[in-house]
């Protein structure tokens, strides 16, 4: 039997990496801090070579089936006219027809269901303290005893605790780049079935996806970095889109109120994690902890490849840690790499900052669509 590995976070990253790394021969334990899969609805793609990982794990067949089945993204007016469209077949990468949009929450469930046949999952706990000792690394949990492993795995997310107790400070490996986003479960979409509709201020636009079974609002708006916000102060996140958007949304006011009430909401600063190494001895980082552009970078598809090339490497030579970190590190930056610099870009046809912008962009669309 090969070495333990400790992997913290059952999301994408967490559930691909325990599925591959199991199949290795490793030995693999999952913790994960919440108390069960979570209900997030926000569509996320599984593109380019993530569809073949997923393909392999066997899992297409359950992610088409809950798929979305979006085929157009629509730019409006306040009134809710339209100004532009594209075919969503567009933004298609190099696996085309292949490829799938499903919510966050399936994704991950999906791949975690194919991981725990061979892995163990802990719900409801999470590491408090890495010691790295010669063979390995000493963990202490929050609630689990403690435990020495092989190898740990920060598969945790933006706001990773693996980075935070291994590499230090969230705030050294961030940077807020100047946008919130907001997304909530919404009573009813806008425009046809197979549209996602979208219409922007100046520096803001409000989405509303159709989902599968349950719409989802998405209010993505520049903002100078709010420092110390509090991520559970549900008040003080309802005054800031408040403030944005509060008498400009024309037909769209209803998804407003919705904030208003929602207990359910997502919201976060759009933020850019790098790193000038993913490892330090046996501790090592993937997905979103190690590289992330929140929505902006095909995170779903850079975690899924990642983990498997991570899993891949270790695979290969099971005696030697160090040098498939290495690896997967060289391997994987590849692909990360021109995906970080593409913020500037997605901000521009998702969030121009001014109404001029806005008319340019909805041109630069008329076009291209032609
Ligand atoms: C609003 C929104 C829209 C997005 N849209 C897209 C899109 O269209 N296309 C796309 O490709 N990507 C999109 N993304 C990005 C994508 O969701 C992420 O990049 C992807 O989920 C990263 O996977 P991950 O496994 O690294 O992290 P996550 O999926 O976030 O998983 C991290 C896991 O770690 C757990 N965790 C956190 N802290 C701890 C802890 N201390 N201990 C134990 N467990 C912990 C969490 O509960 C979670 O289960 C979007 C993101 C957001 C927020």
């Amino acid at each position: 039997m090969g070495a333990d590995v400790l992997i913290s976070g059952a999301g994408v990253a967490g559930s691909t990496l325990a599925y591959w790394l199991s199949r290795h021969g490793y030995r693999v334990t999952v913790v994960e801090r919440a108390t069960g899969q979570r209900s997030s609805g926000n569509p996320v793609d599984v593109k380019g070579g993530a569809v073949d990982v997923a393909e392999r794990m066997g899992v297409m067949p359950t992610l088409r089936a809950a798929g979305s089945r979006t085929s157009r993204l629509v730019f409006t007016d306040d009134g809710g006219r339209v100004r532009s469209s594209v075919r969503m077949r567009s933004f298609q990468g190099s696996a085309g027809d292949r490829e799938v949009e499903v919510s966050r929450a399936t994704l991950a469930s999906t791949l975690l269901a194919a991981a725990a046949e061979a892995a163990e999952i802990r719900w409801d706990d999470s590491v408090t303290a890495l010691t790295p000792t010669a063979s390995g690394v000493d963990v202490t949990f929050a609630r689990g005893e403690a435990a020495h492993f092989d190898l740990v795995v920060g598969a945790d997310g933006v706001h990773s605790a693996t980075r935070r107790l291994a590499f230090g400070p969230e705030s050294e490996f961030t940077r807020n780049l100047g946008m919130y986003v907001a997304t909530l479960p919404v009573e009813r979409a806008f425009g046809e079935p197979d549209e996602v509709v979208m219409y922007n201020l100046p520096g803001a636009a409000l989405s509303v996806h159709p989902g599968v079974g349950q719409p989802v609002a998405a209010f993505m708006f520049r903002h100078a970095p709010v420092p110390d916000l509090d991520y559970r102060d549900i008040e003080r996140q309802r005054a800031m889109i408040s403030a944005v958007y509060g008498g400009r949304l024309g037909v769209f006011r209803p998804y407003l109120d919705a904030v208003r009430v929602a207990e359910d909401v997502y919201f976060d600063a759009v933020t850019r994690v790098m790193l000038p190494h993913w490892s330090s001895g046996r501790i090592t980082l993937v997905g979103d902890a190690a590289s992330s552009l929140s929505l902006f970078g095909d995170g779903s598809t850079l975690a899924i490849c990642g983990a498997y090339t991570l899993a891949e490497e270790l695979g290969a030579t099971p005696g030697d840690i160090a040098g498939a970190l290495a690896r997967y590190e060289r391997r994987h930056r590849r692909l990360v790499r021109p995906r970080q610099r593409g913020f500037r870009s997605a901000g521009m046809l998702l969030a121009p900052k001014t109404r001029t912008g806005i008319a340019l962009r909805d041109n630069a669309v008329r076009v291209l669509s032609r």
